[in-house]
């Protein structure tokens, strides 16, 4: 498995939830980030069937356009009566026609969708990291939990409102970041890529 020297790394997301979370968890470890965001990168269109194959596609442009190694996430929602929906298409559920999100239809949509009793659902994030000679290493997080509605708390982003990890009693949003960060399929995902490609802490 190939190292992250410390330095410079670029976080392949217009995301600013993702970059957030992404500044606290590489704080520790010798990392600078920057966004694709902030440095005006191209956001690659997601034509990728999994969480692995958008993550490399993202991972791959930033590193590709900015010359530096680059860190993405690939993320979302699978709920079990729905067969893993909305599980990729996660952010298109929340689309607008306009363009911007909405997600609080969002979530009121799995609601309706899922019928089930149980509101079994996990939250699943992969990260590549991407060199400019086109070298990825890939990790896997997933954090299962049930779906509420209607939605609680006023932290985090996305459907954290809705999103109670199994153990927990409160919703992603309800929490802080840090207590998110004891469960979430992000900071698992991050304690894999932290131990195969990162300096200690
Ligand atoms: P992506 O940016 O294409 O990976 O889309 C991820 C989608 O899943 C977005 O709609 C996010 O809001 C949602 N999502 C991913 N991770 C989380 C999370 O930790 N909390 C809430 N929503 C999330």
């Amino acid at each position: 498995m190939r190292r992250l020297a410390p330095g410079r790394l670029i976080l392949a997301s217009h995301n600013a939830g993702k970059l957030r979370e992404f500044t606290a968890l590489l704080a520790p470890h010798g990392m600078e980030l920057a966004s694709a965001g902030e440095l005006g990168l191209p956001e690659p269109a997601e034509t990728g069937t999994s969480f692995t194959q958008n993550a490399c596609i993202k991972a791959l442009a930033a590193a590709g356009a900015a010359q530096l190694p680059a860190l993405a996430d690939d993320s979302g929602l699978a709920v079990a009566a729905l067969g893993g929906a909305p599980g990729v298409h996660t952010a298109d559920w929340a689309m607008r026609p306009d363009g911007t999100r909405d997600y609080a239809a969002a979530m009121a949509r799995i609601a309706v969708e899922d019928g089930s009793a149980r509101r079994r659902c996990a939250f699943i994030a992969v990260l590549v990291l991407a060199w400019p000679d086109g070298h990825t290493e890939a990790f896997e997080g997933r954090c299962e939990g049930h779906w509420v509605q209607p939605p609680r708390g006023l932290q985090g982003f996305g459907y954290d409102p809705m999103f109670i990890p199994d153990g927990a009693a409160l919703t992603f949003g309800e929490m802080s970041a840090a207590e998110k960060a004891q469960h979430s399929h992000r900071a698992r995902a991050f304690a894999a890529l932290a131990q195969g490609c990162l300096t200690p802490a």
